[in-house]
């Protein structure tokens, strides 16, 4: 099928390539010219798994195309919107602007018949405004939203846990429901769950899955809390309730925190959504999983304190990790460089490793130290600090290794990814979050 996607950040550009690579014909369309210019020369202008192979092989194919020309739309059967909606300057809703822009850009070039498939994470309604405006055009307007994780993403797309598709119980929407059928037809035929649903639920969807995730990791930190003041271990107390199967390890990693472009400002998005519909009250938790979520970075940069004896002023700290999560180089709100920042705030000497992340990370917050060399980092550090659980501290870098690059050996795990017994027993002061 032709097929044209909109917006070809993190999700877009993932989901063109993944869809060139089961055969079908992708025009990736962007307004920025230096992530088109990349991603035409086959180059992912992000780090995840599997997308440079991806890319080359659907150019190489001829089946993927990039554009910064929205005219290139012209001519496909689907037009996936895939643009981003961050937080609103100074308030908590979703800034529709880009998908606003994208759809009245891409209205000139619409068949009749064409179906627009929404992939943006947009707040609850927003699908139904955006019918009336495409009216005219004769096109039909579906919400199929994205449940992807960074990292992972790849996977994701060509291998979904559901796929879920929203439309107008008419006609129009029954045959562009068909249509989204025919595109994800090796999906669904390896089993995939295909959900048909209303515009409003596909939307909702998205929202309260972020929502029920955000909730899982915020309960976790809350008893780390507890375990602190106790002097209970979180990570015991996450395994003996991962063991019930009505609740599931997964998701209970205690430690600084979600971050990342999705997480804090869906969840932010979906609460001011439900206050204009007059439903606050229903979401009012959101605020507190918020609130116990930023709390933990508190923690982390108050555990590095302590353990430096309320002196860090001038103190050297290694800070391994930047990304707000392994296998991605994604520093929107993340938690890990939060840290860094607050600790640099305190008037620490923080260097900053990152085995994906640094060029992200430096543009955004240039006054703190960079080394792509994990080893460097460490050489002289006063206190470690590890903040993003890449296999390259929580696998890789032994206590004896750090032992020997280090001044002070007082690690500080804010992922609790690190074999604390191991590192005690090298002679370190370990401190994991919500652990003895
Ligand atoms: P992103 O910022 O990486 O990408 C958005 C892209 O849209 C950018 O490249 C931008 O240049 C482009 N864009 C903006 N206006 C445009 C226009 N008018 N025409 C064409 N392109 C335009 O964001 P992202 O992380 O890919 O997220 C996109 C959407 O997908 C968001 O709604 C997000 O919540 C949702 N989502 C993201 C993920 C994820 O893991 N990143 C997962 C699921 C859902």
């Amino acid at each position: 099928m032709r097929m044209s996607v909109i917006g070809c950040g993190y999700l877009g550009a993932v989901h063109a390539a993944a869809m060139a690579s089961i055969g079908h014909d992708v025009i990736g369309i962007d307004v920025d010219e230096q992530k088109v210019a990349a991603l035409e020369a086959g180059t992912a202008p992000f780090f995840e798994p599997q997308l440079p192979e991806l890319l080359a092989a659907g150019i190489k194919s001829g089946r993927l195309r990039f554009s910064t020309e929205m005219a290139d739309a012209e001519g496909c059967e689907v037009h996936f919107l895939a643009v981003g909606t961050p937080q609103i300057a100074g308030g908590h809703a979703a800034d529709l602007r880009y998908v606003d822009a994208a759809v009245a850009g891409l209205i000139p070039y619409l068949r009749a018949g064409d179906v627009v498939a929404g992939k943006s994470t947009v707040p609850v309604g927003t699908a139904t405004a955006l019918v009336s405006q495409l009216a005219d055009s004769g096109a039909t307007l579906v919400w199929n939203p994205e449940f992807l994780r960074e990292g992972w993403a790849v996977h994701d797309t060509l291998t979904p846990d559901r796929l879920v598709v929203g439309a107008e119980a008419d006609g129009a929407g029954e045959r562009a429901v068909a249509v989204i059928r025919e595109v994800y037809a090796e999906a669904i035929a390896a089993g995939t769950p295909f959900l048909v649903t209303d515009l409003a639920t596909a939307e909702l969807v998205k929202g309260a899955a972020n929502a029920f995730l955000a909730t899982k990791i915020s309960f976790i930190n809350a008893m780390a809390e507890l375990a602190e003041a106790s002097g209970a271990d979180v990570t015991l107390l996450a395994d003996a309730l991962g063991y019930d199967t009505r609740i599931g390890r997964r998701y209970l990693g205690a430690g600084i925190g979600f971050g990342g472009g999705c997480l804090p400002k869906d969840i932010r998005a979906f609460t001011a959504r439900a206050e204009e519909l007059g439903r606050g009250d229903a979401v009012g938790f959101l605020r507190e999983v918020d609130t116990i979520n930023l709390r933990r970075r508190d923690r982390a940069v108050s555990l590095v304190v302590d353990a430096l004896g309320g002196l860090v002023f001038g103190r050297r700290i290694a800070v391994l990790g930047a990304a707000f999560k392994p296998f991605s180089d994604d520093i929107r709100d993340s938690p890990a460089l939060d840290v860094a920042v607050r600790l640099r705030g305190l008037g620490a000497d923080v260097i900053v490793t990152d085995p994906a992340a640094i060029e992200n990370a430096k543009s955004a917050h240039p006054q703190l130290g960079y080394t792509q060399s994990r080893d460097e980092a460490l050489r002289e550090a006063d206190a470690v600090v590890v903040v993003t659980e890449w296999d390259e501290y929580r696998r890789d870098l032994t206590p004896e290794h750090a032992g020997g690059l280090v001044r002070g050996r007082i690690i500080v795990d804010g992922r609790n990814c690190l074999d604390s017994d191991a590192w005690r027993a090298a002679g370190w002061q370990y401190h994991g979050m919500g652990r003895r």
